[in-house]
């Protein structure tokens, strides 16, 4: 079976080199749903509770909400860096405060103190599926994930291929030493 999570995402972003309006830097409300699946968890008779996928994911895709997504050549990226620092909030702001972790992988580099995100490639509904994946693989069993933004809507299913231990009293997954980060319990 399959825990279902949906968060919103605010950004900026815009296609460089894109021939159609897309060109200029807009916004968007996106919507991401991330489909974790899982044998169901006999203690708590779910898979996986569904604030805990949000949790996860939240740590690291905060760094997109209310983010800047520019591709790694496209040229307007030094010139708001430029501003960014001219105004002395490019290395942070104390009221800038909402930062995920900061990471960097292969298709995508966050820069939470300037609520920045540079992308390899151009940030598509099927660009943020594939950088979405890559940073969550290795967290949550995700069997599917779909975004839309406007009228664009992608989706992607992926094979099950993560093990993760649970909590029988609460269902997060136990740490590496077969703890309940949340209530204690410990694995026999
Ligand atoms: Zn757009
Ligand atoms: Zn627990």
């Amino acid at each position: 079976m399959r825990s279902l999570t949906t968060l919103e995402l605010q950004y900026a972003h815009r296609f460089y080199g894109f021939n159609g309006e897309a060109a200029y830097l807009h916004g968007h409300t996106g919507v991401l749903t991330i489909e974790v699946e899982g044998s169901v968890n006999m203690g708590v008779n779910m898979v996986f509770p569904c604030n805990e996928i949000k949790k996860t994911a939240w740590s690291v895709l905060k760094n997109f909400d209310h983010a800047l997504i520019l591709r790694e050549d496209d040229p307007l990226l030094p010139a708001i860096l430029d501003v960014y620092e001219k105004q002395g909030i490019k290395d942070g702001h104390p009221n800038n405060v909402m930062k995920g972790e900061a990471f960097k992988t292969e298709l995508a580099t966050a820069y939470p103190d300037c609520r920045l995100v540079v992308t390899k490639e151009t940030m598509t509904v099927e660009g943020m599926i594939k950088i979405v994946y890559d940073l969550l693989k290795d967290k949550l069993n995700i069997v599917k994930l779909t975004f839309s933004s406007g009228d664009n809507k992608a989706s992607q299913c992926y094979e099950s291929s993560l093990e993760v231990d649970r909590c029988p009293l609460c269902g997060i997954a136990l740490n590496e030493e077969g703890v309940c980060p949340k209530c204690g319990y410990k694995k026999g």
